[in-house]
């Protein structure tokens, strides 16, 4: 086998300094080269500055905080040496996770903190000592409180995804719980706006901070090509079946899937065979005698897709290339650039085509930025868009056969079958056959179909959102309960208390939240019908404003 792309070359993670321990980690990730917030960041965190990023979801911000934390954490303290705060639950499992995975090797002890979880697990967990704490900011307050959490030995401190937590109402626990850390930590935050109520908090709590913003190089749109530009937006949950569903539509003649890691590039291809496709992987796992041999078998038709890393397909050129399909959002709008530069050459036309989960949308934003050009949101194929695919492409191979000229070695078979059956019969018959053979009867369930987030303001803040005056009922007219939640003014208890606990605690989106009322002494919220459950059990379990309130589904009049 080659050697190890990640860690020989001078591009690789090698070449930032990061410790034998996570270089190995990244490696059996598959991880084969920094993305560029990683690039920029980790040398600088790891020499010990604080640091500002502007950087959204997908870019690969959690390993450019995570490594460099990684790299000098005292590790089997009592109280924890690094705090990562986070605005919901859903990213507190995925950092705790993803700094579980990068610190494999150096025995590190993670602990994601959010509402709704039993607090006594967490407890148990926290007496037993642990190094890195990644939480939601209400949640973590409330166990400074309980004074179950010390943060004196904290070193690093990340704001991760800082707007999202303001917009959550969540400044106040933040400062709260910044103070009880120490002075000289390092302090980083990310984010993917920087309205200005983040750079003021930057200003207050970053020492002389290094400024990273990405996606401000232009010159990679350069001579674009003129390709069809589609994304369609996907939950993870449903990545691979929406491949395959948007593969069958599209029935590319040459096509390259792009993915992140070695890992991804072989689950892919795995699933894509056993739809009846001819994939093949290509990473930097394999040596350039088997990539030229994949290369040929693509260029001679025999593979239809290629699987591939960034680093694998670098400076391939595949003349009948009619694809490029991105698994995931790119990391950065360059990397966009470079993939689609592949198809649409010579004036022949091209697609590209990318799967991005919700939380992706805003890169998708970025690249439209950066290329000028737009890139349109597409239902994905139905269930019964396939049927009528499928049933296409009978007529259409049938169609092609009736000019054949090696027809009139079948006609003895017609006839012994026209002895006894109706001729439209067996005509039937034969193309029921060939729909098997193909593959027959599309046999899926549906993906969910996901709307787009609506756009935010200049500011940042979701339009409509909190902070933007009097809140109103959901815009989109889905069924709503009102929550009772007993307390209200007199607690001091304000609108975006109730926004932040019900966001931060019960893992919804600010945007989810409805019209709120605040009485003197309880207040009621309007919550999707759907989410009702959820947010009443995680608020029973949180505290607001210090205290913990009763909470119930409000009574109808
Ligand atoms: P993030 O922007 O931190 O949410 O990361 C987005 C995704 O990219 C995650 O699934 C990471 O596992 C993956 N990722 C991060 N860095 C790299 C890298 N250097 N190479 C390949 N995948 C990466």
């Amino acid at each position: 086998m080659d050697e190890d792309l990640a860690t020989s070359t001078d591009g690789g993670f090698a070449g930032l300094g990061l410790r034998p321990e996570l270089l190995r980690a990244l490696s059996d990730l598959g991880y084969e080269e920094p993305t560029p917030i990683q690039r920029e960041a980790i040398a600088p965190l790891i020499a010990g500055h604080d640091l500002v990023g502007q950087a959204a979801t997908g870019t690969g911000k959690t390993a450019a905080f995570a490594l460099p934390l990684l790299q000098s954490l005292t590790t089997g303290g009592t109280s924890p040496a690094a705090l990562v705060l986070v605005p919901t639950r859903e990213l507190a499992e995925q950092v705790s996770q993803a700094v579980h995975r990068y610190g494999r090797d150096l025995n590190v002890r993670v602990l994601p903190v959010y509402g709704g979880q039993p607090i006594s697990r967490q407890l148990q967990v926290l007496r037993r000592g642990v190094d890195v704490v990644v939480g939601t900011p209400g949640r973590i307050l409330d166990h400074i409180e309980r004074e179950t959490l010390q943060l004196d030995a904290v070193r690093t401190v990340v704001l991760d995804e800082a707007d999202e937590m303001l917009d959550m109402g969540f400044a106040e626990d933040i400062e709260a719980i910044l103070a009880e850390t120490p002075a000289e930590r390092q302090t980083v935050l990310f984010s993917a706006t920087m309205p200005p109520r983040i750079d003021a908090i930057a200003r207050r709590h970053l020492r002389d901070p290094l400024r990273i913003r990405m996606g401000k190089d232009t010159s990679a749109a350069d001579g674009l090509p003129t390709v069809r530009q589609s994304a369609y937006l996907v939950a993870r949950a449903h990545k691979t079946a929406a491949l395959g569903r948007v593969l069958d539509v599209e029935a590319p003649t040459a096509a390259i899937v792009f993915c992140r890691t070695r890992e991804e590039v072989d689950e892919v291809t795995e699933s894509l065979n056993g739809r009846g496709y001819r994939a093949e992987a290509l990473h930097g796992g394999l040596s350039q005698d088997q990539r030229d041999r994949v290369m040929g078998r693509l260029r001679g038709g025999a593979t239809e897709l290629l699987v591939a890393t960034d680093v694998a397909a670098r400076g391939l050129d595949v003349e009948q290339l009619t694809h490029v399909i991105n698994y995931n959002v790119p990391s950065a709008p360059e990397a966009y650039v470079h993939r689609i530069g592949r198809v649409g050459r010579a004036g022949r036309t091209g697609a590209a085509i990318t799967l991005a989960e919700p939380r992706e949308q805003r890169m998708l934003k970025a690249i439209e930025r950066l290329t000028g050009q737009r890139i349109a949101l597409e239902k994905l194929p139905t269930v019964t868009d396939l049927r009528a695919r499928r049933l296409e492409v009978v007529r259409t191979t049938v169609q092609e056969a009736l000019t054949a000229e090696d027809l009139e070695r079948f006609r003895a078979v017609l006839d012994s079958l026209t002895d006894e059956s109706d001729i439209e019969l067996v005509a039937l018959a034969a193309l029921k056959l060939l729909h098997e053979a193909n593959g027959g009867d599309v046999d899926e369930a549906e993906i969910p179909t996901i709307s787009p987030v609506r756009e935010r303001d200049e500011r940042g803040r979701p339009a409509g959102g909190p902070g933007t005056g009097p809140r109103r009922g959901r815009a989109d007219g889905g069924a709503v309960t009102r929550v009772f939640v007993g307390l209200g003014r007199r607690a001091g208890v304000r609108p975006q208390d109730l926004v932040g606990a019900i966001a931060g605690e019960a893992g919804l989106s600010a945007r989810d939240v409805g019209a709120i009322q605040i009485t003197d002494r309880f207040s009621l919220v309007e919550v999707p019908e759907a989410e009702a459950e959820k947010v009443i059990r995680a608020l029973s379990h949180s505290t607001i404003r210090g205290r913990r309130p009763t909470v119930r589904r409000d009574r109808p009049n």
